[in-house]
This record gives structure tokens, sequence and C-alpha cells, in this order.
């Protein structure tokens, strides 16, 4: 059983901030901070790599609607954007969704820590094109 797919059917109640044939966007139960938002596909997708580039492109472009909408109507003065894809980047739906998380001030109660490594950006560059 897939949790985002019993709250798209109606089985399991949910706070909607907006439906259409295609997305719904609820209220994430947790609230990492106030109106923290998850925008999903109707189809299930375990990541967004599975999906059809037209499907990623409307989820995206309601995103940012529904992005603007949260921060403008809750006051915040910024958000953080996130799709956890796989476990390992802490994904625990396996039904691929956006998180929308609006910002308040520097100490709302989210981590985010971006550290630094020391690669050799020529071999990543390489890699990533396919030639080795
Ligand atoms: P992720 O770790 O990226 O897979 O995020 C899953 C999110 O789903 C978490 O932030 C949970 O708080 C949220 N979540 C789990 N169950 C529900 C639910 N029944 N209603 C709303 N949000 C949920
Ligand atoms: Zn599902």
């Amino acid at each position: 059983m897939c949790i985002f797919c019993e709250i798209i059917k109606g089985n399991i109640p949910s706070k909607k901030v907006y439906e259409d044939d295609e997305i719904l966007a609820i209220l994430d139960i947790s609230q990492t901070t106030k109106g923290h938002t998850l925008v999903m596909p109707k189809n299930h997708y375990e990541n967004f790599l599975e999906m059809p580039e037209n499907e990623f492109e409307h989820l995206m472009g309601k995103v940012q609607e529904i992005a603007k909408q949260v921060t403008k109507n809750l006051e915040a003065n910024g958000c953080n954007i996130l799709i956890n894809t796989n476990a390992v980047a802490g994904q625990s739906v396996m039904h691929t969704h956006v998180h929308i998380i609006p910002r308040y001030d520097e100490n709302d109660t989210i981590t985010l820590s971006f550290k630094e490594n020391e690669f050799d950006l020529d071999q990543i560059l390489e890699q990533i094109k396919g030639r080795n």
C-alpha cells in the first residue's frame, strides 16, 4: 500500500492546498516549518526520474505557483524546495513528492548543511558526460 496513493484516492484524510487532474498538494503532517506543503503527481511514480517530462513540467509549474501563494500568504521570507530521491537521500515515502518548506528566519526548525569536498572537477565533468 502506498500512503500517498491512499491520500489521493481519499481513503486517508489530508489538508488539501491545491488539486487538479494531475497533481495534489497537501499540508505535510510534520509541519517542519509553518506551511510545509507536499506536491505530488496523482500517478504513482517512485521518484521524479521516472516521470514523463510533460507530467514533471506540470508538477514543477504548480510547485512555483503554490510556493508563491504559501510564502506570500504566510508572510514567509523565502522557501526551500526539496525532492528527496531514494532512501539514501532521505526519501521515506516512495511516491515522488516535492517539499515546499517556507522559511521565516535562519533559525527555522530545519537543518540543511552543505559541506565542502576537494574533488577533481574536471574528472567529475568527464564522468558526468560519460567520457570515461
Ligand atoms: P520524504 O522523507 O521526502 O519521503 O517525505 C515524506 C513526508 O511525508 C514527510 O515529511 C512526512 O511528514 C510526510 N507524511 C507522511 N505521512 C503523511 C500524511 N499522512 N499526511 C501528510 N504528510 C505525511
Ligand atoms: Zn503511490
